[in-house]
């Protein structure tokens, strides 16, 4: 059995390069550029008004001819002499010749002319060409995740491919016996299948998009070729329980047979012991334990970081943070817990009904407050380490 941290510096140590494709802009949300991405224009690519007023060529006075009119997407060039303007919409061309803009608001109208109440001041509301991005500049390097607001600038730029990094094609594997998928009749014995419908949501909040499932029975020989299966055809394998030390846990020796390369079994955690962590040839495997919280645990805590190197992003995991802990709380034995919380504010409580068994309290929490192995007793207005829940 080894410690949390333990195990975290083995993930952290994993190396992983992803191959990488080229696939259109609007497709990229959430993937990793696999390069940098050059700027093909000067941004904005002319001298741009940033408000509607008037472009002038200023002269010792304040009133102007306004000699036209320049409307946002025009692009005729209008030449003013000194004492002349345009009247200019945000995102129109200003003319070459013209000194500044200035705001309708600070100006009287009549006819062609126009007087200015106030001081005017040289290249005011004019957002300069390239004052963004320059031609050949790098507009996002190599390793940026796009969000949003990455895609809206690049499309504005008017890059419509990028290359990204493959995110991984994940294989999920439930076993167990006693599962039936909801919407069926519950018999006697059994229970509804859960895990892979909240590991298939969570790795699709990774923006996963090759999910494949598999389910087999409590058998070591379906078990057996249901696994390599999984790994001959995915990048990263999860396989949902038999991963204890029951007589019908079969995946741990089924792994063993496949020649899986053991990086960790047991962490000295709770919940999520029995947590498996290897590599076949170049699969990831992760045996996660059944208990529906201790599955999932594991993955925030485990296997997110794994998915992020493989999607080629800086392996982060989920944010960690310092809150005060609003009461007391022991710790029963020896081993590292990660508890279901709510963070308010600055505090976090740690929420009732802390079984690996129970989903209830997962599924109002925000938050896990970790709690090291050598440390028993905590008071309220300690400081603890919080990881917060994706939303
Ligand atoms: P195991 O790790 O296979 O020993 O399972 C531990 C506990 O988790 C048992 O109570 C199982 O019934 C339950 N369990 C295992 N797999 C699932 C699943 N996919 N959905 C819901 N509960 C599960
Ligand atoms: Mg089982």
């Amino acid at each position: 059995m080894i410690s949390v941290s333990t195990a975290l510096s083995i993930i952290s140590k994993i190396s992983y390069l992803p191959n990488t494709k080229t696939i259109l802009l609007k497709e990229a949300n959430g993937l990793v550029l696999s390069e940098d991405i050059v700027s093909p224009i000067n941004m904005p690519p002319f001298r741009q008004s940033a408000m509607d007023g008037y472009a002038l060529l200023l002269h010792d006075k304040n009133s102007y001819q306004i000699i036209g009119e320049v409307k946002a997407g025009d692009s005729d060039d209008l030449t003013l002499e000194p004492g002349q303007g345009v009247r200019i919409f945000t995102g129109a061309r200003v003319p070459d010749n013209a000194d500044t803009v200035v705001i309708q608001e600070k100006v009287s109208r009549s006819e062609d002319s126009i007087t200015i109440d106030g001081q005017i001041n040289k290249s005011q509301n004019i957002r300069l060409k390239g004052e963004q991005i320059k031609k050949g500049d790098t507009a996002l390097p190599k390793g940026t995740k796009l969000t949003p607001a990455g895609i809206g600038f690049l499309a504005g730029l008017g890059v419509s491919k990028v290359e990204v990094y493959t995110p991984p094609r994940v294989g999920v594997i439930t076993t167990g016996n006693e599962l039936i998928p909801p919407g069926t009749r519950l018999k006697e014995g059994k229970i509804y299948e859960s895990n892979s419908l909240q590991l298939a949501a969570v790795l699709t909040q990774c923006n996963i998009k090759k999910i494949t499932q598999y389910v087999v029975q409590d058998e070591y020989k379906s078990t057996k070729e249901t696994i390599k299966q999984s790994i001959d055809n995915n990048d990263l394998v999860l396989i949902s329980g038999g991963i204890s030390v029951g007589d019908y846990d079969f995946v741990k020796e089924a792994l063993a047979e496949l020649h899986t390369e053991e990086l960790f079994y047991k962490i000295k955690q709770k919940p999520g012991k029995p947590l498996f962590f290897g590599i076949n040839d170049k699969t990831m495997v992760f045996a996660l334990p059944g208990n529906p919280a201790s599955s999932l645990t594991c993955f925030y805590i485990y296997v997110l970081p794994i998915i992020e190197k493989m999607k080629g992003m800086k392996s982060m995991g989920l944010t960690r943070t310092a809150k005060s802990i609003t009461a007391d709380f022991i710790k029963k034995g020896d081993r590292a817990q990660f508890l279901k919380a709510k963070v308010s504010g600055e505090t976090v409580e740690i929420l009732e009904g802390q079984s690996s068994a129970m989903l209830y309290t997962y599924a109002i929490a925000n938050a896990l407050v970790y709690i090291p192995e050598n440390i028993d007793r905590i008071e309220k207005g300690d400081i603890v380490a919080t990881i917060l829940l994706p939303q």
